[in-house]
């Protein structure tokens, strides 16, 4: 058999190009509910109400009361590369936000309907406004795309509709729309344990009430407590690790843990690195294996680390949207943070064995 003759090579069309990148950061509707929760919490706001249709699928709005989004800004909100985050290159190693690369709302925008309405604490009303492709658009044909002054509250709402409606492969991949709610409700209950001092909310649209549902100026633990349940809270220890180099905090760590009376079936780890959810693999086989010395087999742990390191230690190479990351001397840190639990959790077993025998 011959070799058939080669397809002409041609230039992709923008728009494809677009929703291909888009693609890459936007991986379903709860990876599109981080990037706008991080906003939120980037905007300084302190309630945040999610509400979703269809798994977030059909329509995921999320709605704050941050600091809002300047009228004469909202032309370039959605282009990409646009951010009120990063003027200089070297602000890239001092990054306190969670945002900086202006990607989010963009690649949305070329995936889905957006549409956001917004107001600053001084501008007397909201504007609202609707996004395709990075541009500003009109939200009917023949009307005009300019921000539109409307009534509204101190804060952004942003609307997401008919998600991946022009990706149809990977639409027909994400049918199961309950398990997208799941997602959903994961990653808001990692953010609300993470930022117990902010109120969060989601319910499904048409719903009289919320799925989650957490009070403003909380505390971790009463935060633990109420979205994994009282039996993980009272079995709760707390530990601080940190370092100091040459008198300067180097990296510094806040772990909440349960002790070896806590017996789950599998283990529930958040990881929270600069306050940015991540994953890490070989931190959460570490933490295991600390616990597979003192829990029963089959039995597992609820671990949440909250890691402060350096930013200019992360690597800045890694795709920030890959959840997996990796930091200068991670095999480091990690073995001095495990050495701590494991120390606590001696400690708290042996006390509980003497007073056995007392
Ligand atoms: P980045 O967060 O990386 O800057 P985004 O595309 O997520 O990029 O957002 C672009 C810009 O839009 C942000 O820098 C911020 O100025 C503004 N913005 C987005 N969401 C909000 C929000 N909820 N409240 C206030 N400003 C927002
Ligand atoms: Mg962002």
């Amino acid at each position: 058999d011959e070799a058939p003759a080669p397809a002409p090579i041609r230039r992709l069309q923008e728009s494809l190009i677009n929703r291909i990148a888009a693609g890459e950061i936007i991986h379903r509707p709860a990876s599109a509910l981080k990037e706008l929760l991080e906003n939120s919490l980037d905007a300084g706001a302190t309630t945040i109400r999610v509400t979703v249709k269809d798994g977030g699928l059909k329509f995921l709005q999320i709605q704050d009361n941050g600091c809002g989004i300047r009228q004469s800004d909202l032309p370039i909100l959605a282009e990409r590369f646009t951010t009120s985050k990063l003027s200089t290159f070297s602000d890239l190693s001092k990054l306190t936000t969670y945002g900086f690369r202006g990607e989010a709302l963009a690649s949305i925008s070329h995936v889905a309907h957006l549409s956001v309405v917004t107001k600053t604490r001084t501008s007397a009303c909201a504007y609202k406004v609707h996004y395709s492709d990075g541009k500003l658009v009109p939200a009917q044909r023949g009307q005009s795309e300019e921000p539109k002054p409307c009534a509204g509250n101190d804060g952004t709402t942003i609307t997401i509709e008919n998600l991946f409606f022009n990706a149809p492969t990977r639409l027909s991949a994400l049918r199961n729309t309950s398990e997208e709610y799941a997602r959903i409700l994961d990653v808001l209950t990692k953010y609300a344990i993470h930022n117990s001092k902010v109120s969060f909310t989601c319910k499904k649209a048409g719903s009289p009430s919320p799925d989650l549902s957490t009070p403003s100026a909380s505390t971790t633990r009463h935060a633990i407590k109420m979205l994994y349940g009282p039996s993980i809270e009272k079995d709760l220890l707390q530990v601080t690790v940190n370092e100091n180099k040459n008198n300067e905090e180097s990296w510094s760590s806040e772990v909440y843990l349960t002790n070896v009376n806590y017996q789950g079936k599998k283990m529930i780890f958040l990881l929270f690195i600069n306050s940015r959810l991540v994953e890490s693999s070989r931190i959460k086989r570490a933490i295991e294996n600390v616990y597979t010395g003192v829990l029963p087999k089959g039995a597992a742990p609820f671990v949440y680390l909250s890691l402060r390191i350096d930013p200019q230690s992360v690597d800045v190479n890694v795709h920030p949207t890959k959840k997996e990351v990796h930091f200068l001397n991670e095999e480091e840190i990690t073995v001095q943070i495990c050495n701590t639990l494991q120390a606590k959790l001696a400690e708290q077993s042996q006390s509980r064995v003497f007073e056995y025998q007392t």
